[in-house]
């Protein structure tokens, strides 16, 4: 059961539904920072993976993630201020490089935005390098396209 307050919200569980998060520490309040840091991650990384030549679907695909968090990104005002940041300022699709320099600039918008330094869009490359999985295929989203994702 989840008991919620005017500003915080706490979890108590019976030991049946705890069973499963034994070992997890976690917290049910998630803040504006975390959601930012976690989607920055999350988008940065889709673009360091994101193929040199991509297919119309992968194009359609990122633009589509990009117009959907404009209007369903959990905090309001951030949703708000992103869709102003991305009619001015459309997804660059065309390939790695381009999506690359587009997120680093747009997320370079929202640091303006809030007082923060900007990032070297020039050292993208080594700050985001993509999802570290070893020698398993499963990072490789072109393998998946071989798999009959790609359309
Ligand atoms: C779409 C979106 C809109 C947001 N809008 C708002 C808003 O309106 N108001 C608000 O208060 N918060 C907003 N946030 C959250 C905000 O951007 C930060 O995520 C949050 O403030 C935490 O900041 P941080 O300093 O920990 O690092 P973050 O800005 O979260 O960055 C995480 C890491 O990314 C790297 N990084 C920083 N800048 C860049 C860049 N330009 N390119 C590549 N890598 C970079 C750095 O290593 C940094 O540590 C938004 C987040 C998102 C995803």
């Amino acid at each position: 059961m989840i008991a919620e307050s005017s500003n915080s919200r706490t979890a108590s569980f019976t030991s049946d539904q705890a069973a499963p998060l034994a070992g997890h520490a976690f917290t049910t309040s998630v803040t504006k920072e975390d959601l930012g840091r976690a989607t920055w991650l999350l988008l940065h990384t889709i673009a360091a993976q994101y193929p040199a030549n991509p297919s119309k679907q992968q194009r359609k695909d990122v633009a589509a993630l990009v117009d959907t968090l404009t209007r369903i990104y959990p905090c309001g005002e951030c949703a708000f201020h992103f869709q102003e940041i991305v009619r001015r300022n459309a997804p660059a699709t065309g390939n790695a490089q381009e999506l690359q320099q587009w997120m680093c600039n747009v997320h370079n918008n929202v640091n303006r935005s809030l007082g923060k330094a900007e990032f070297n869009c020039e050292l993208v490359d080594a700050r985001w390098s993509g999802l570290d999985c070893g020698d398993d295929m499963a990072c490789d989203i072109t393998s998946r396209m071989g798999r009959g994702f790609r359309r």
